[in-house]
Parts: structure tokens; C-alpha cells; sequence
């Protein structure tokens, strides 16, 4: 940092603008990193979502095959109880006294092989679903497992970024704090600027022209106050937003931020 002009000597007013474009693009800077580490932490807890979210389909899918499979077993013993009844009844048409007997057991007997007939389509069918819902658990444990290891590099990169980005804004804080003092003589300007970053959205206080307009709000600058402002001899703010406006030939002022 070239802080040559500052200490002690009073700044003149062009030094005080480019210290004060300083401490903004720190501070910018310092957003940024603020910003980036308050993403992450959002990002991982949707990842965190999203896998509880596959592991309660696994519990429900979990849960359904053993519903399923209870359903299998009833069929079973349905299929059973027919058999059973159906040899009973074959075991008495044997000795049946009269046609209306056996028509009477005939048709008991069909009405039962309907029943194995209807029970051994369900099953079929639960066996279907259950398959089915095996390989939904299947495809959905897969999932799971490479979410996990997504998971598990998003928070170490969220670690070490957020590790990286103390330290980055430590540094930037330290800084500030320096030009910020280089800046102390002009309580007014400092305070102005400190208000209008805080309100602003883009955290800006101090700006360039940019094509003849305020940089903060767009708003045109009037000639006459351009001139003013190429002079650096005033510090100057925008009648619109009140953002400090500099000029961005001033040496010491990096062409407009992206
Ligand atoms: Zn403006």
C-alpha cells in the first residue's frame, strides 16, 4: 500500500479522495468475502435437506415392504384356508345323497379355486411392488452415498474457506483501520461515508464518474459540477444519492471495479 502522503501530515483534499476510494474497495472487498462465507454454510445445510430427505424415502420405502410382505403372508394363508376347505368339500362330494348337494359343493368348491385364483394375482402383484421398491431403495442408497461424499467436500471446503476468509478479513480489517485514521481530521466525510455505505445496497459510499454519470445511482453529474469534481479540490457528493464522487483519472484510482 502506498501510504506515503498519510501519517501525520494533514492530507490534502485529492489524497483524502483516493484514501477514501481505498477504504472503500477494501471494505467492498471485505463484503465479498462476507458474502462468498455466508453462501456456503447455506448450500451445505440444502445438501443436509436433501439427504435426510432420501433417507426418509428409504425409511417410507422401508416401511411399505414390510407392509407388503405382511400382505403376502395373508394371501398365503388365504391360499391355505381354500386348499383346505376345497379338500373338505371334495372329501364330501364323495359322499354326497343328492343333486342339490352336489351342486351346493361344486360351486363352493369353484368359489374357493376363484379365491386361490384372485389371492395368486395379489401376490403377484405385491411381489411386483415389493421388486420395485426394492431398486427405489437401491437407486435411492446410491444417491445417498454420493451425496454423503459431496457433502463431506462441501464442508471441508466450507472449513477451509471460512478459515481462509478470517484471515483474508483480518488482514483487509487492518487495513481499513489504517486509512481510516489517515481520514480521522474529516469526522463529516468520514461519518457521511460510513452512513450512505451503510444504507446503500451495494455498500458503496465513495464512486466514480462513469460515463458522466454518478457511479452509485446512474444519476448524470451537471457539467459544471464535473469539473469541480476533475479538480479534486472539493470533496464532492451526489446530489441524488450523496455517494462521494471521485474522478477515476486521479492517480492512485483503479479504473472502475466490475
Ligand atoms: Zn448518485
Amino acid at each position: 500500500m502506498a501510504n506515503d502522503k498519510t501519517q501525520s501530515e494533514k492530507l490534502t483534499v485529492e489524497g483524502r479522495l483516493v484514501n477514501l476510494y481505498k477504504l472503500q474497495s477494501i471494505l467492498s472487498e471485505i463484503d465479498r468475502i462476507r458474502t462468498i462465507r455466508g453462501e456456503l454454510p447455506a448450500e451445505v445445510k440444502d445438501m443436509e435437506d436433501n439427504l435426510e430427505g432420501l433417507r426418509t424415502r428409504v425409511a417410507n420405502l422401508t416401511a411399505d415392504i414390510e407392509d407388503f410382505n405382511k400382505r403376502l403372508v395373508a394371501e398365503k394363508e388365504h391360499i391355505e384356508e381354500s386348499k383346505s376347505k376345497i379338500a373338505r368339500y371334495k372329501e364330501q362330494l364323495d359322499n354326497v345323497r343328492n343333486n342339490r348337494e352336489f351342486d351346493l359343493l361344486t360351486k363352493e368348491v369353484e368359489f374357493e379355486s376363484l379365491e386361490i385364483q384372485l389371492a395368486e394375482k395379489h401376490i403377484n402383484e405385491y411381489g411386483r411392488i415389493i421388486e420395485q421398491k426394492k431398486s427405489d431403495i437401491q437407486q435411492a442408497e446410491a444417491d445417498i452415498n454420493d451425496r454423503e461424499h459431496i457433502l463431506n467436500e462441501k464442508r471441508s471446503e466450507l472449513e477451509e474457506i471460512v478459515s481462509e476468509t478470517r484471515q483474508d478479513e483480518e488482514r483487509l480489517r487492518a487495513e481499513a483501520l489504517k486509512i481510516e485514521e489517515t481520514l480521522v481530521d474529516d469526522p463529516r466525510t468520514l461519518a457521511a461515508f460510513k452512513r450512505i455505505r451503510k444504507n446503500a445496497r451495494n455498500g458503496l459510499g465513495v464512486v466514480c464518474i462513469e460515463r458522466n454519470a454518478c457511479g452509485g445511482c446512474f444519476n448524470r453529474i451537471p457539467p459544471q459540477k464535473q469539473l469541480e469534481i476533475k479538480m479534486h479540490k472539493k470533496i464532492i457528493v451526489c446530489e441524488y444519492c450523496g455517494r462521494i464522487l471521485v474522478d477515476p483519472d486521479l492517480e492512485g484510482i483503479k479504473p472502475a471495479e466490475a
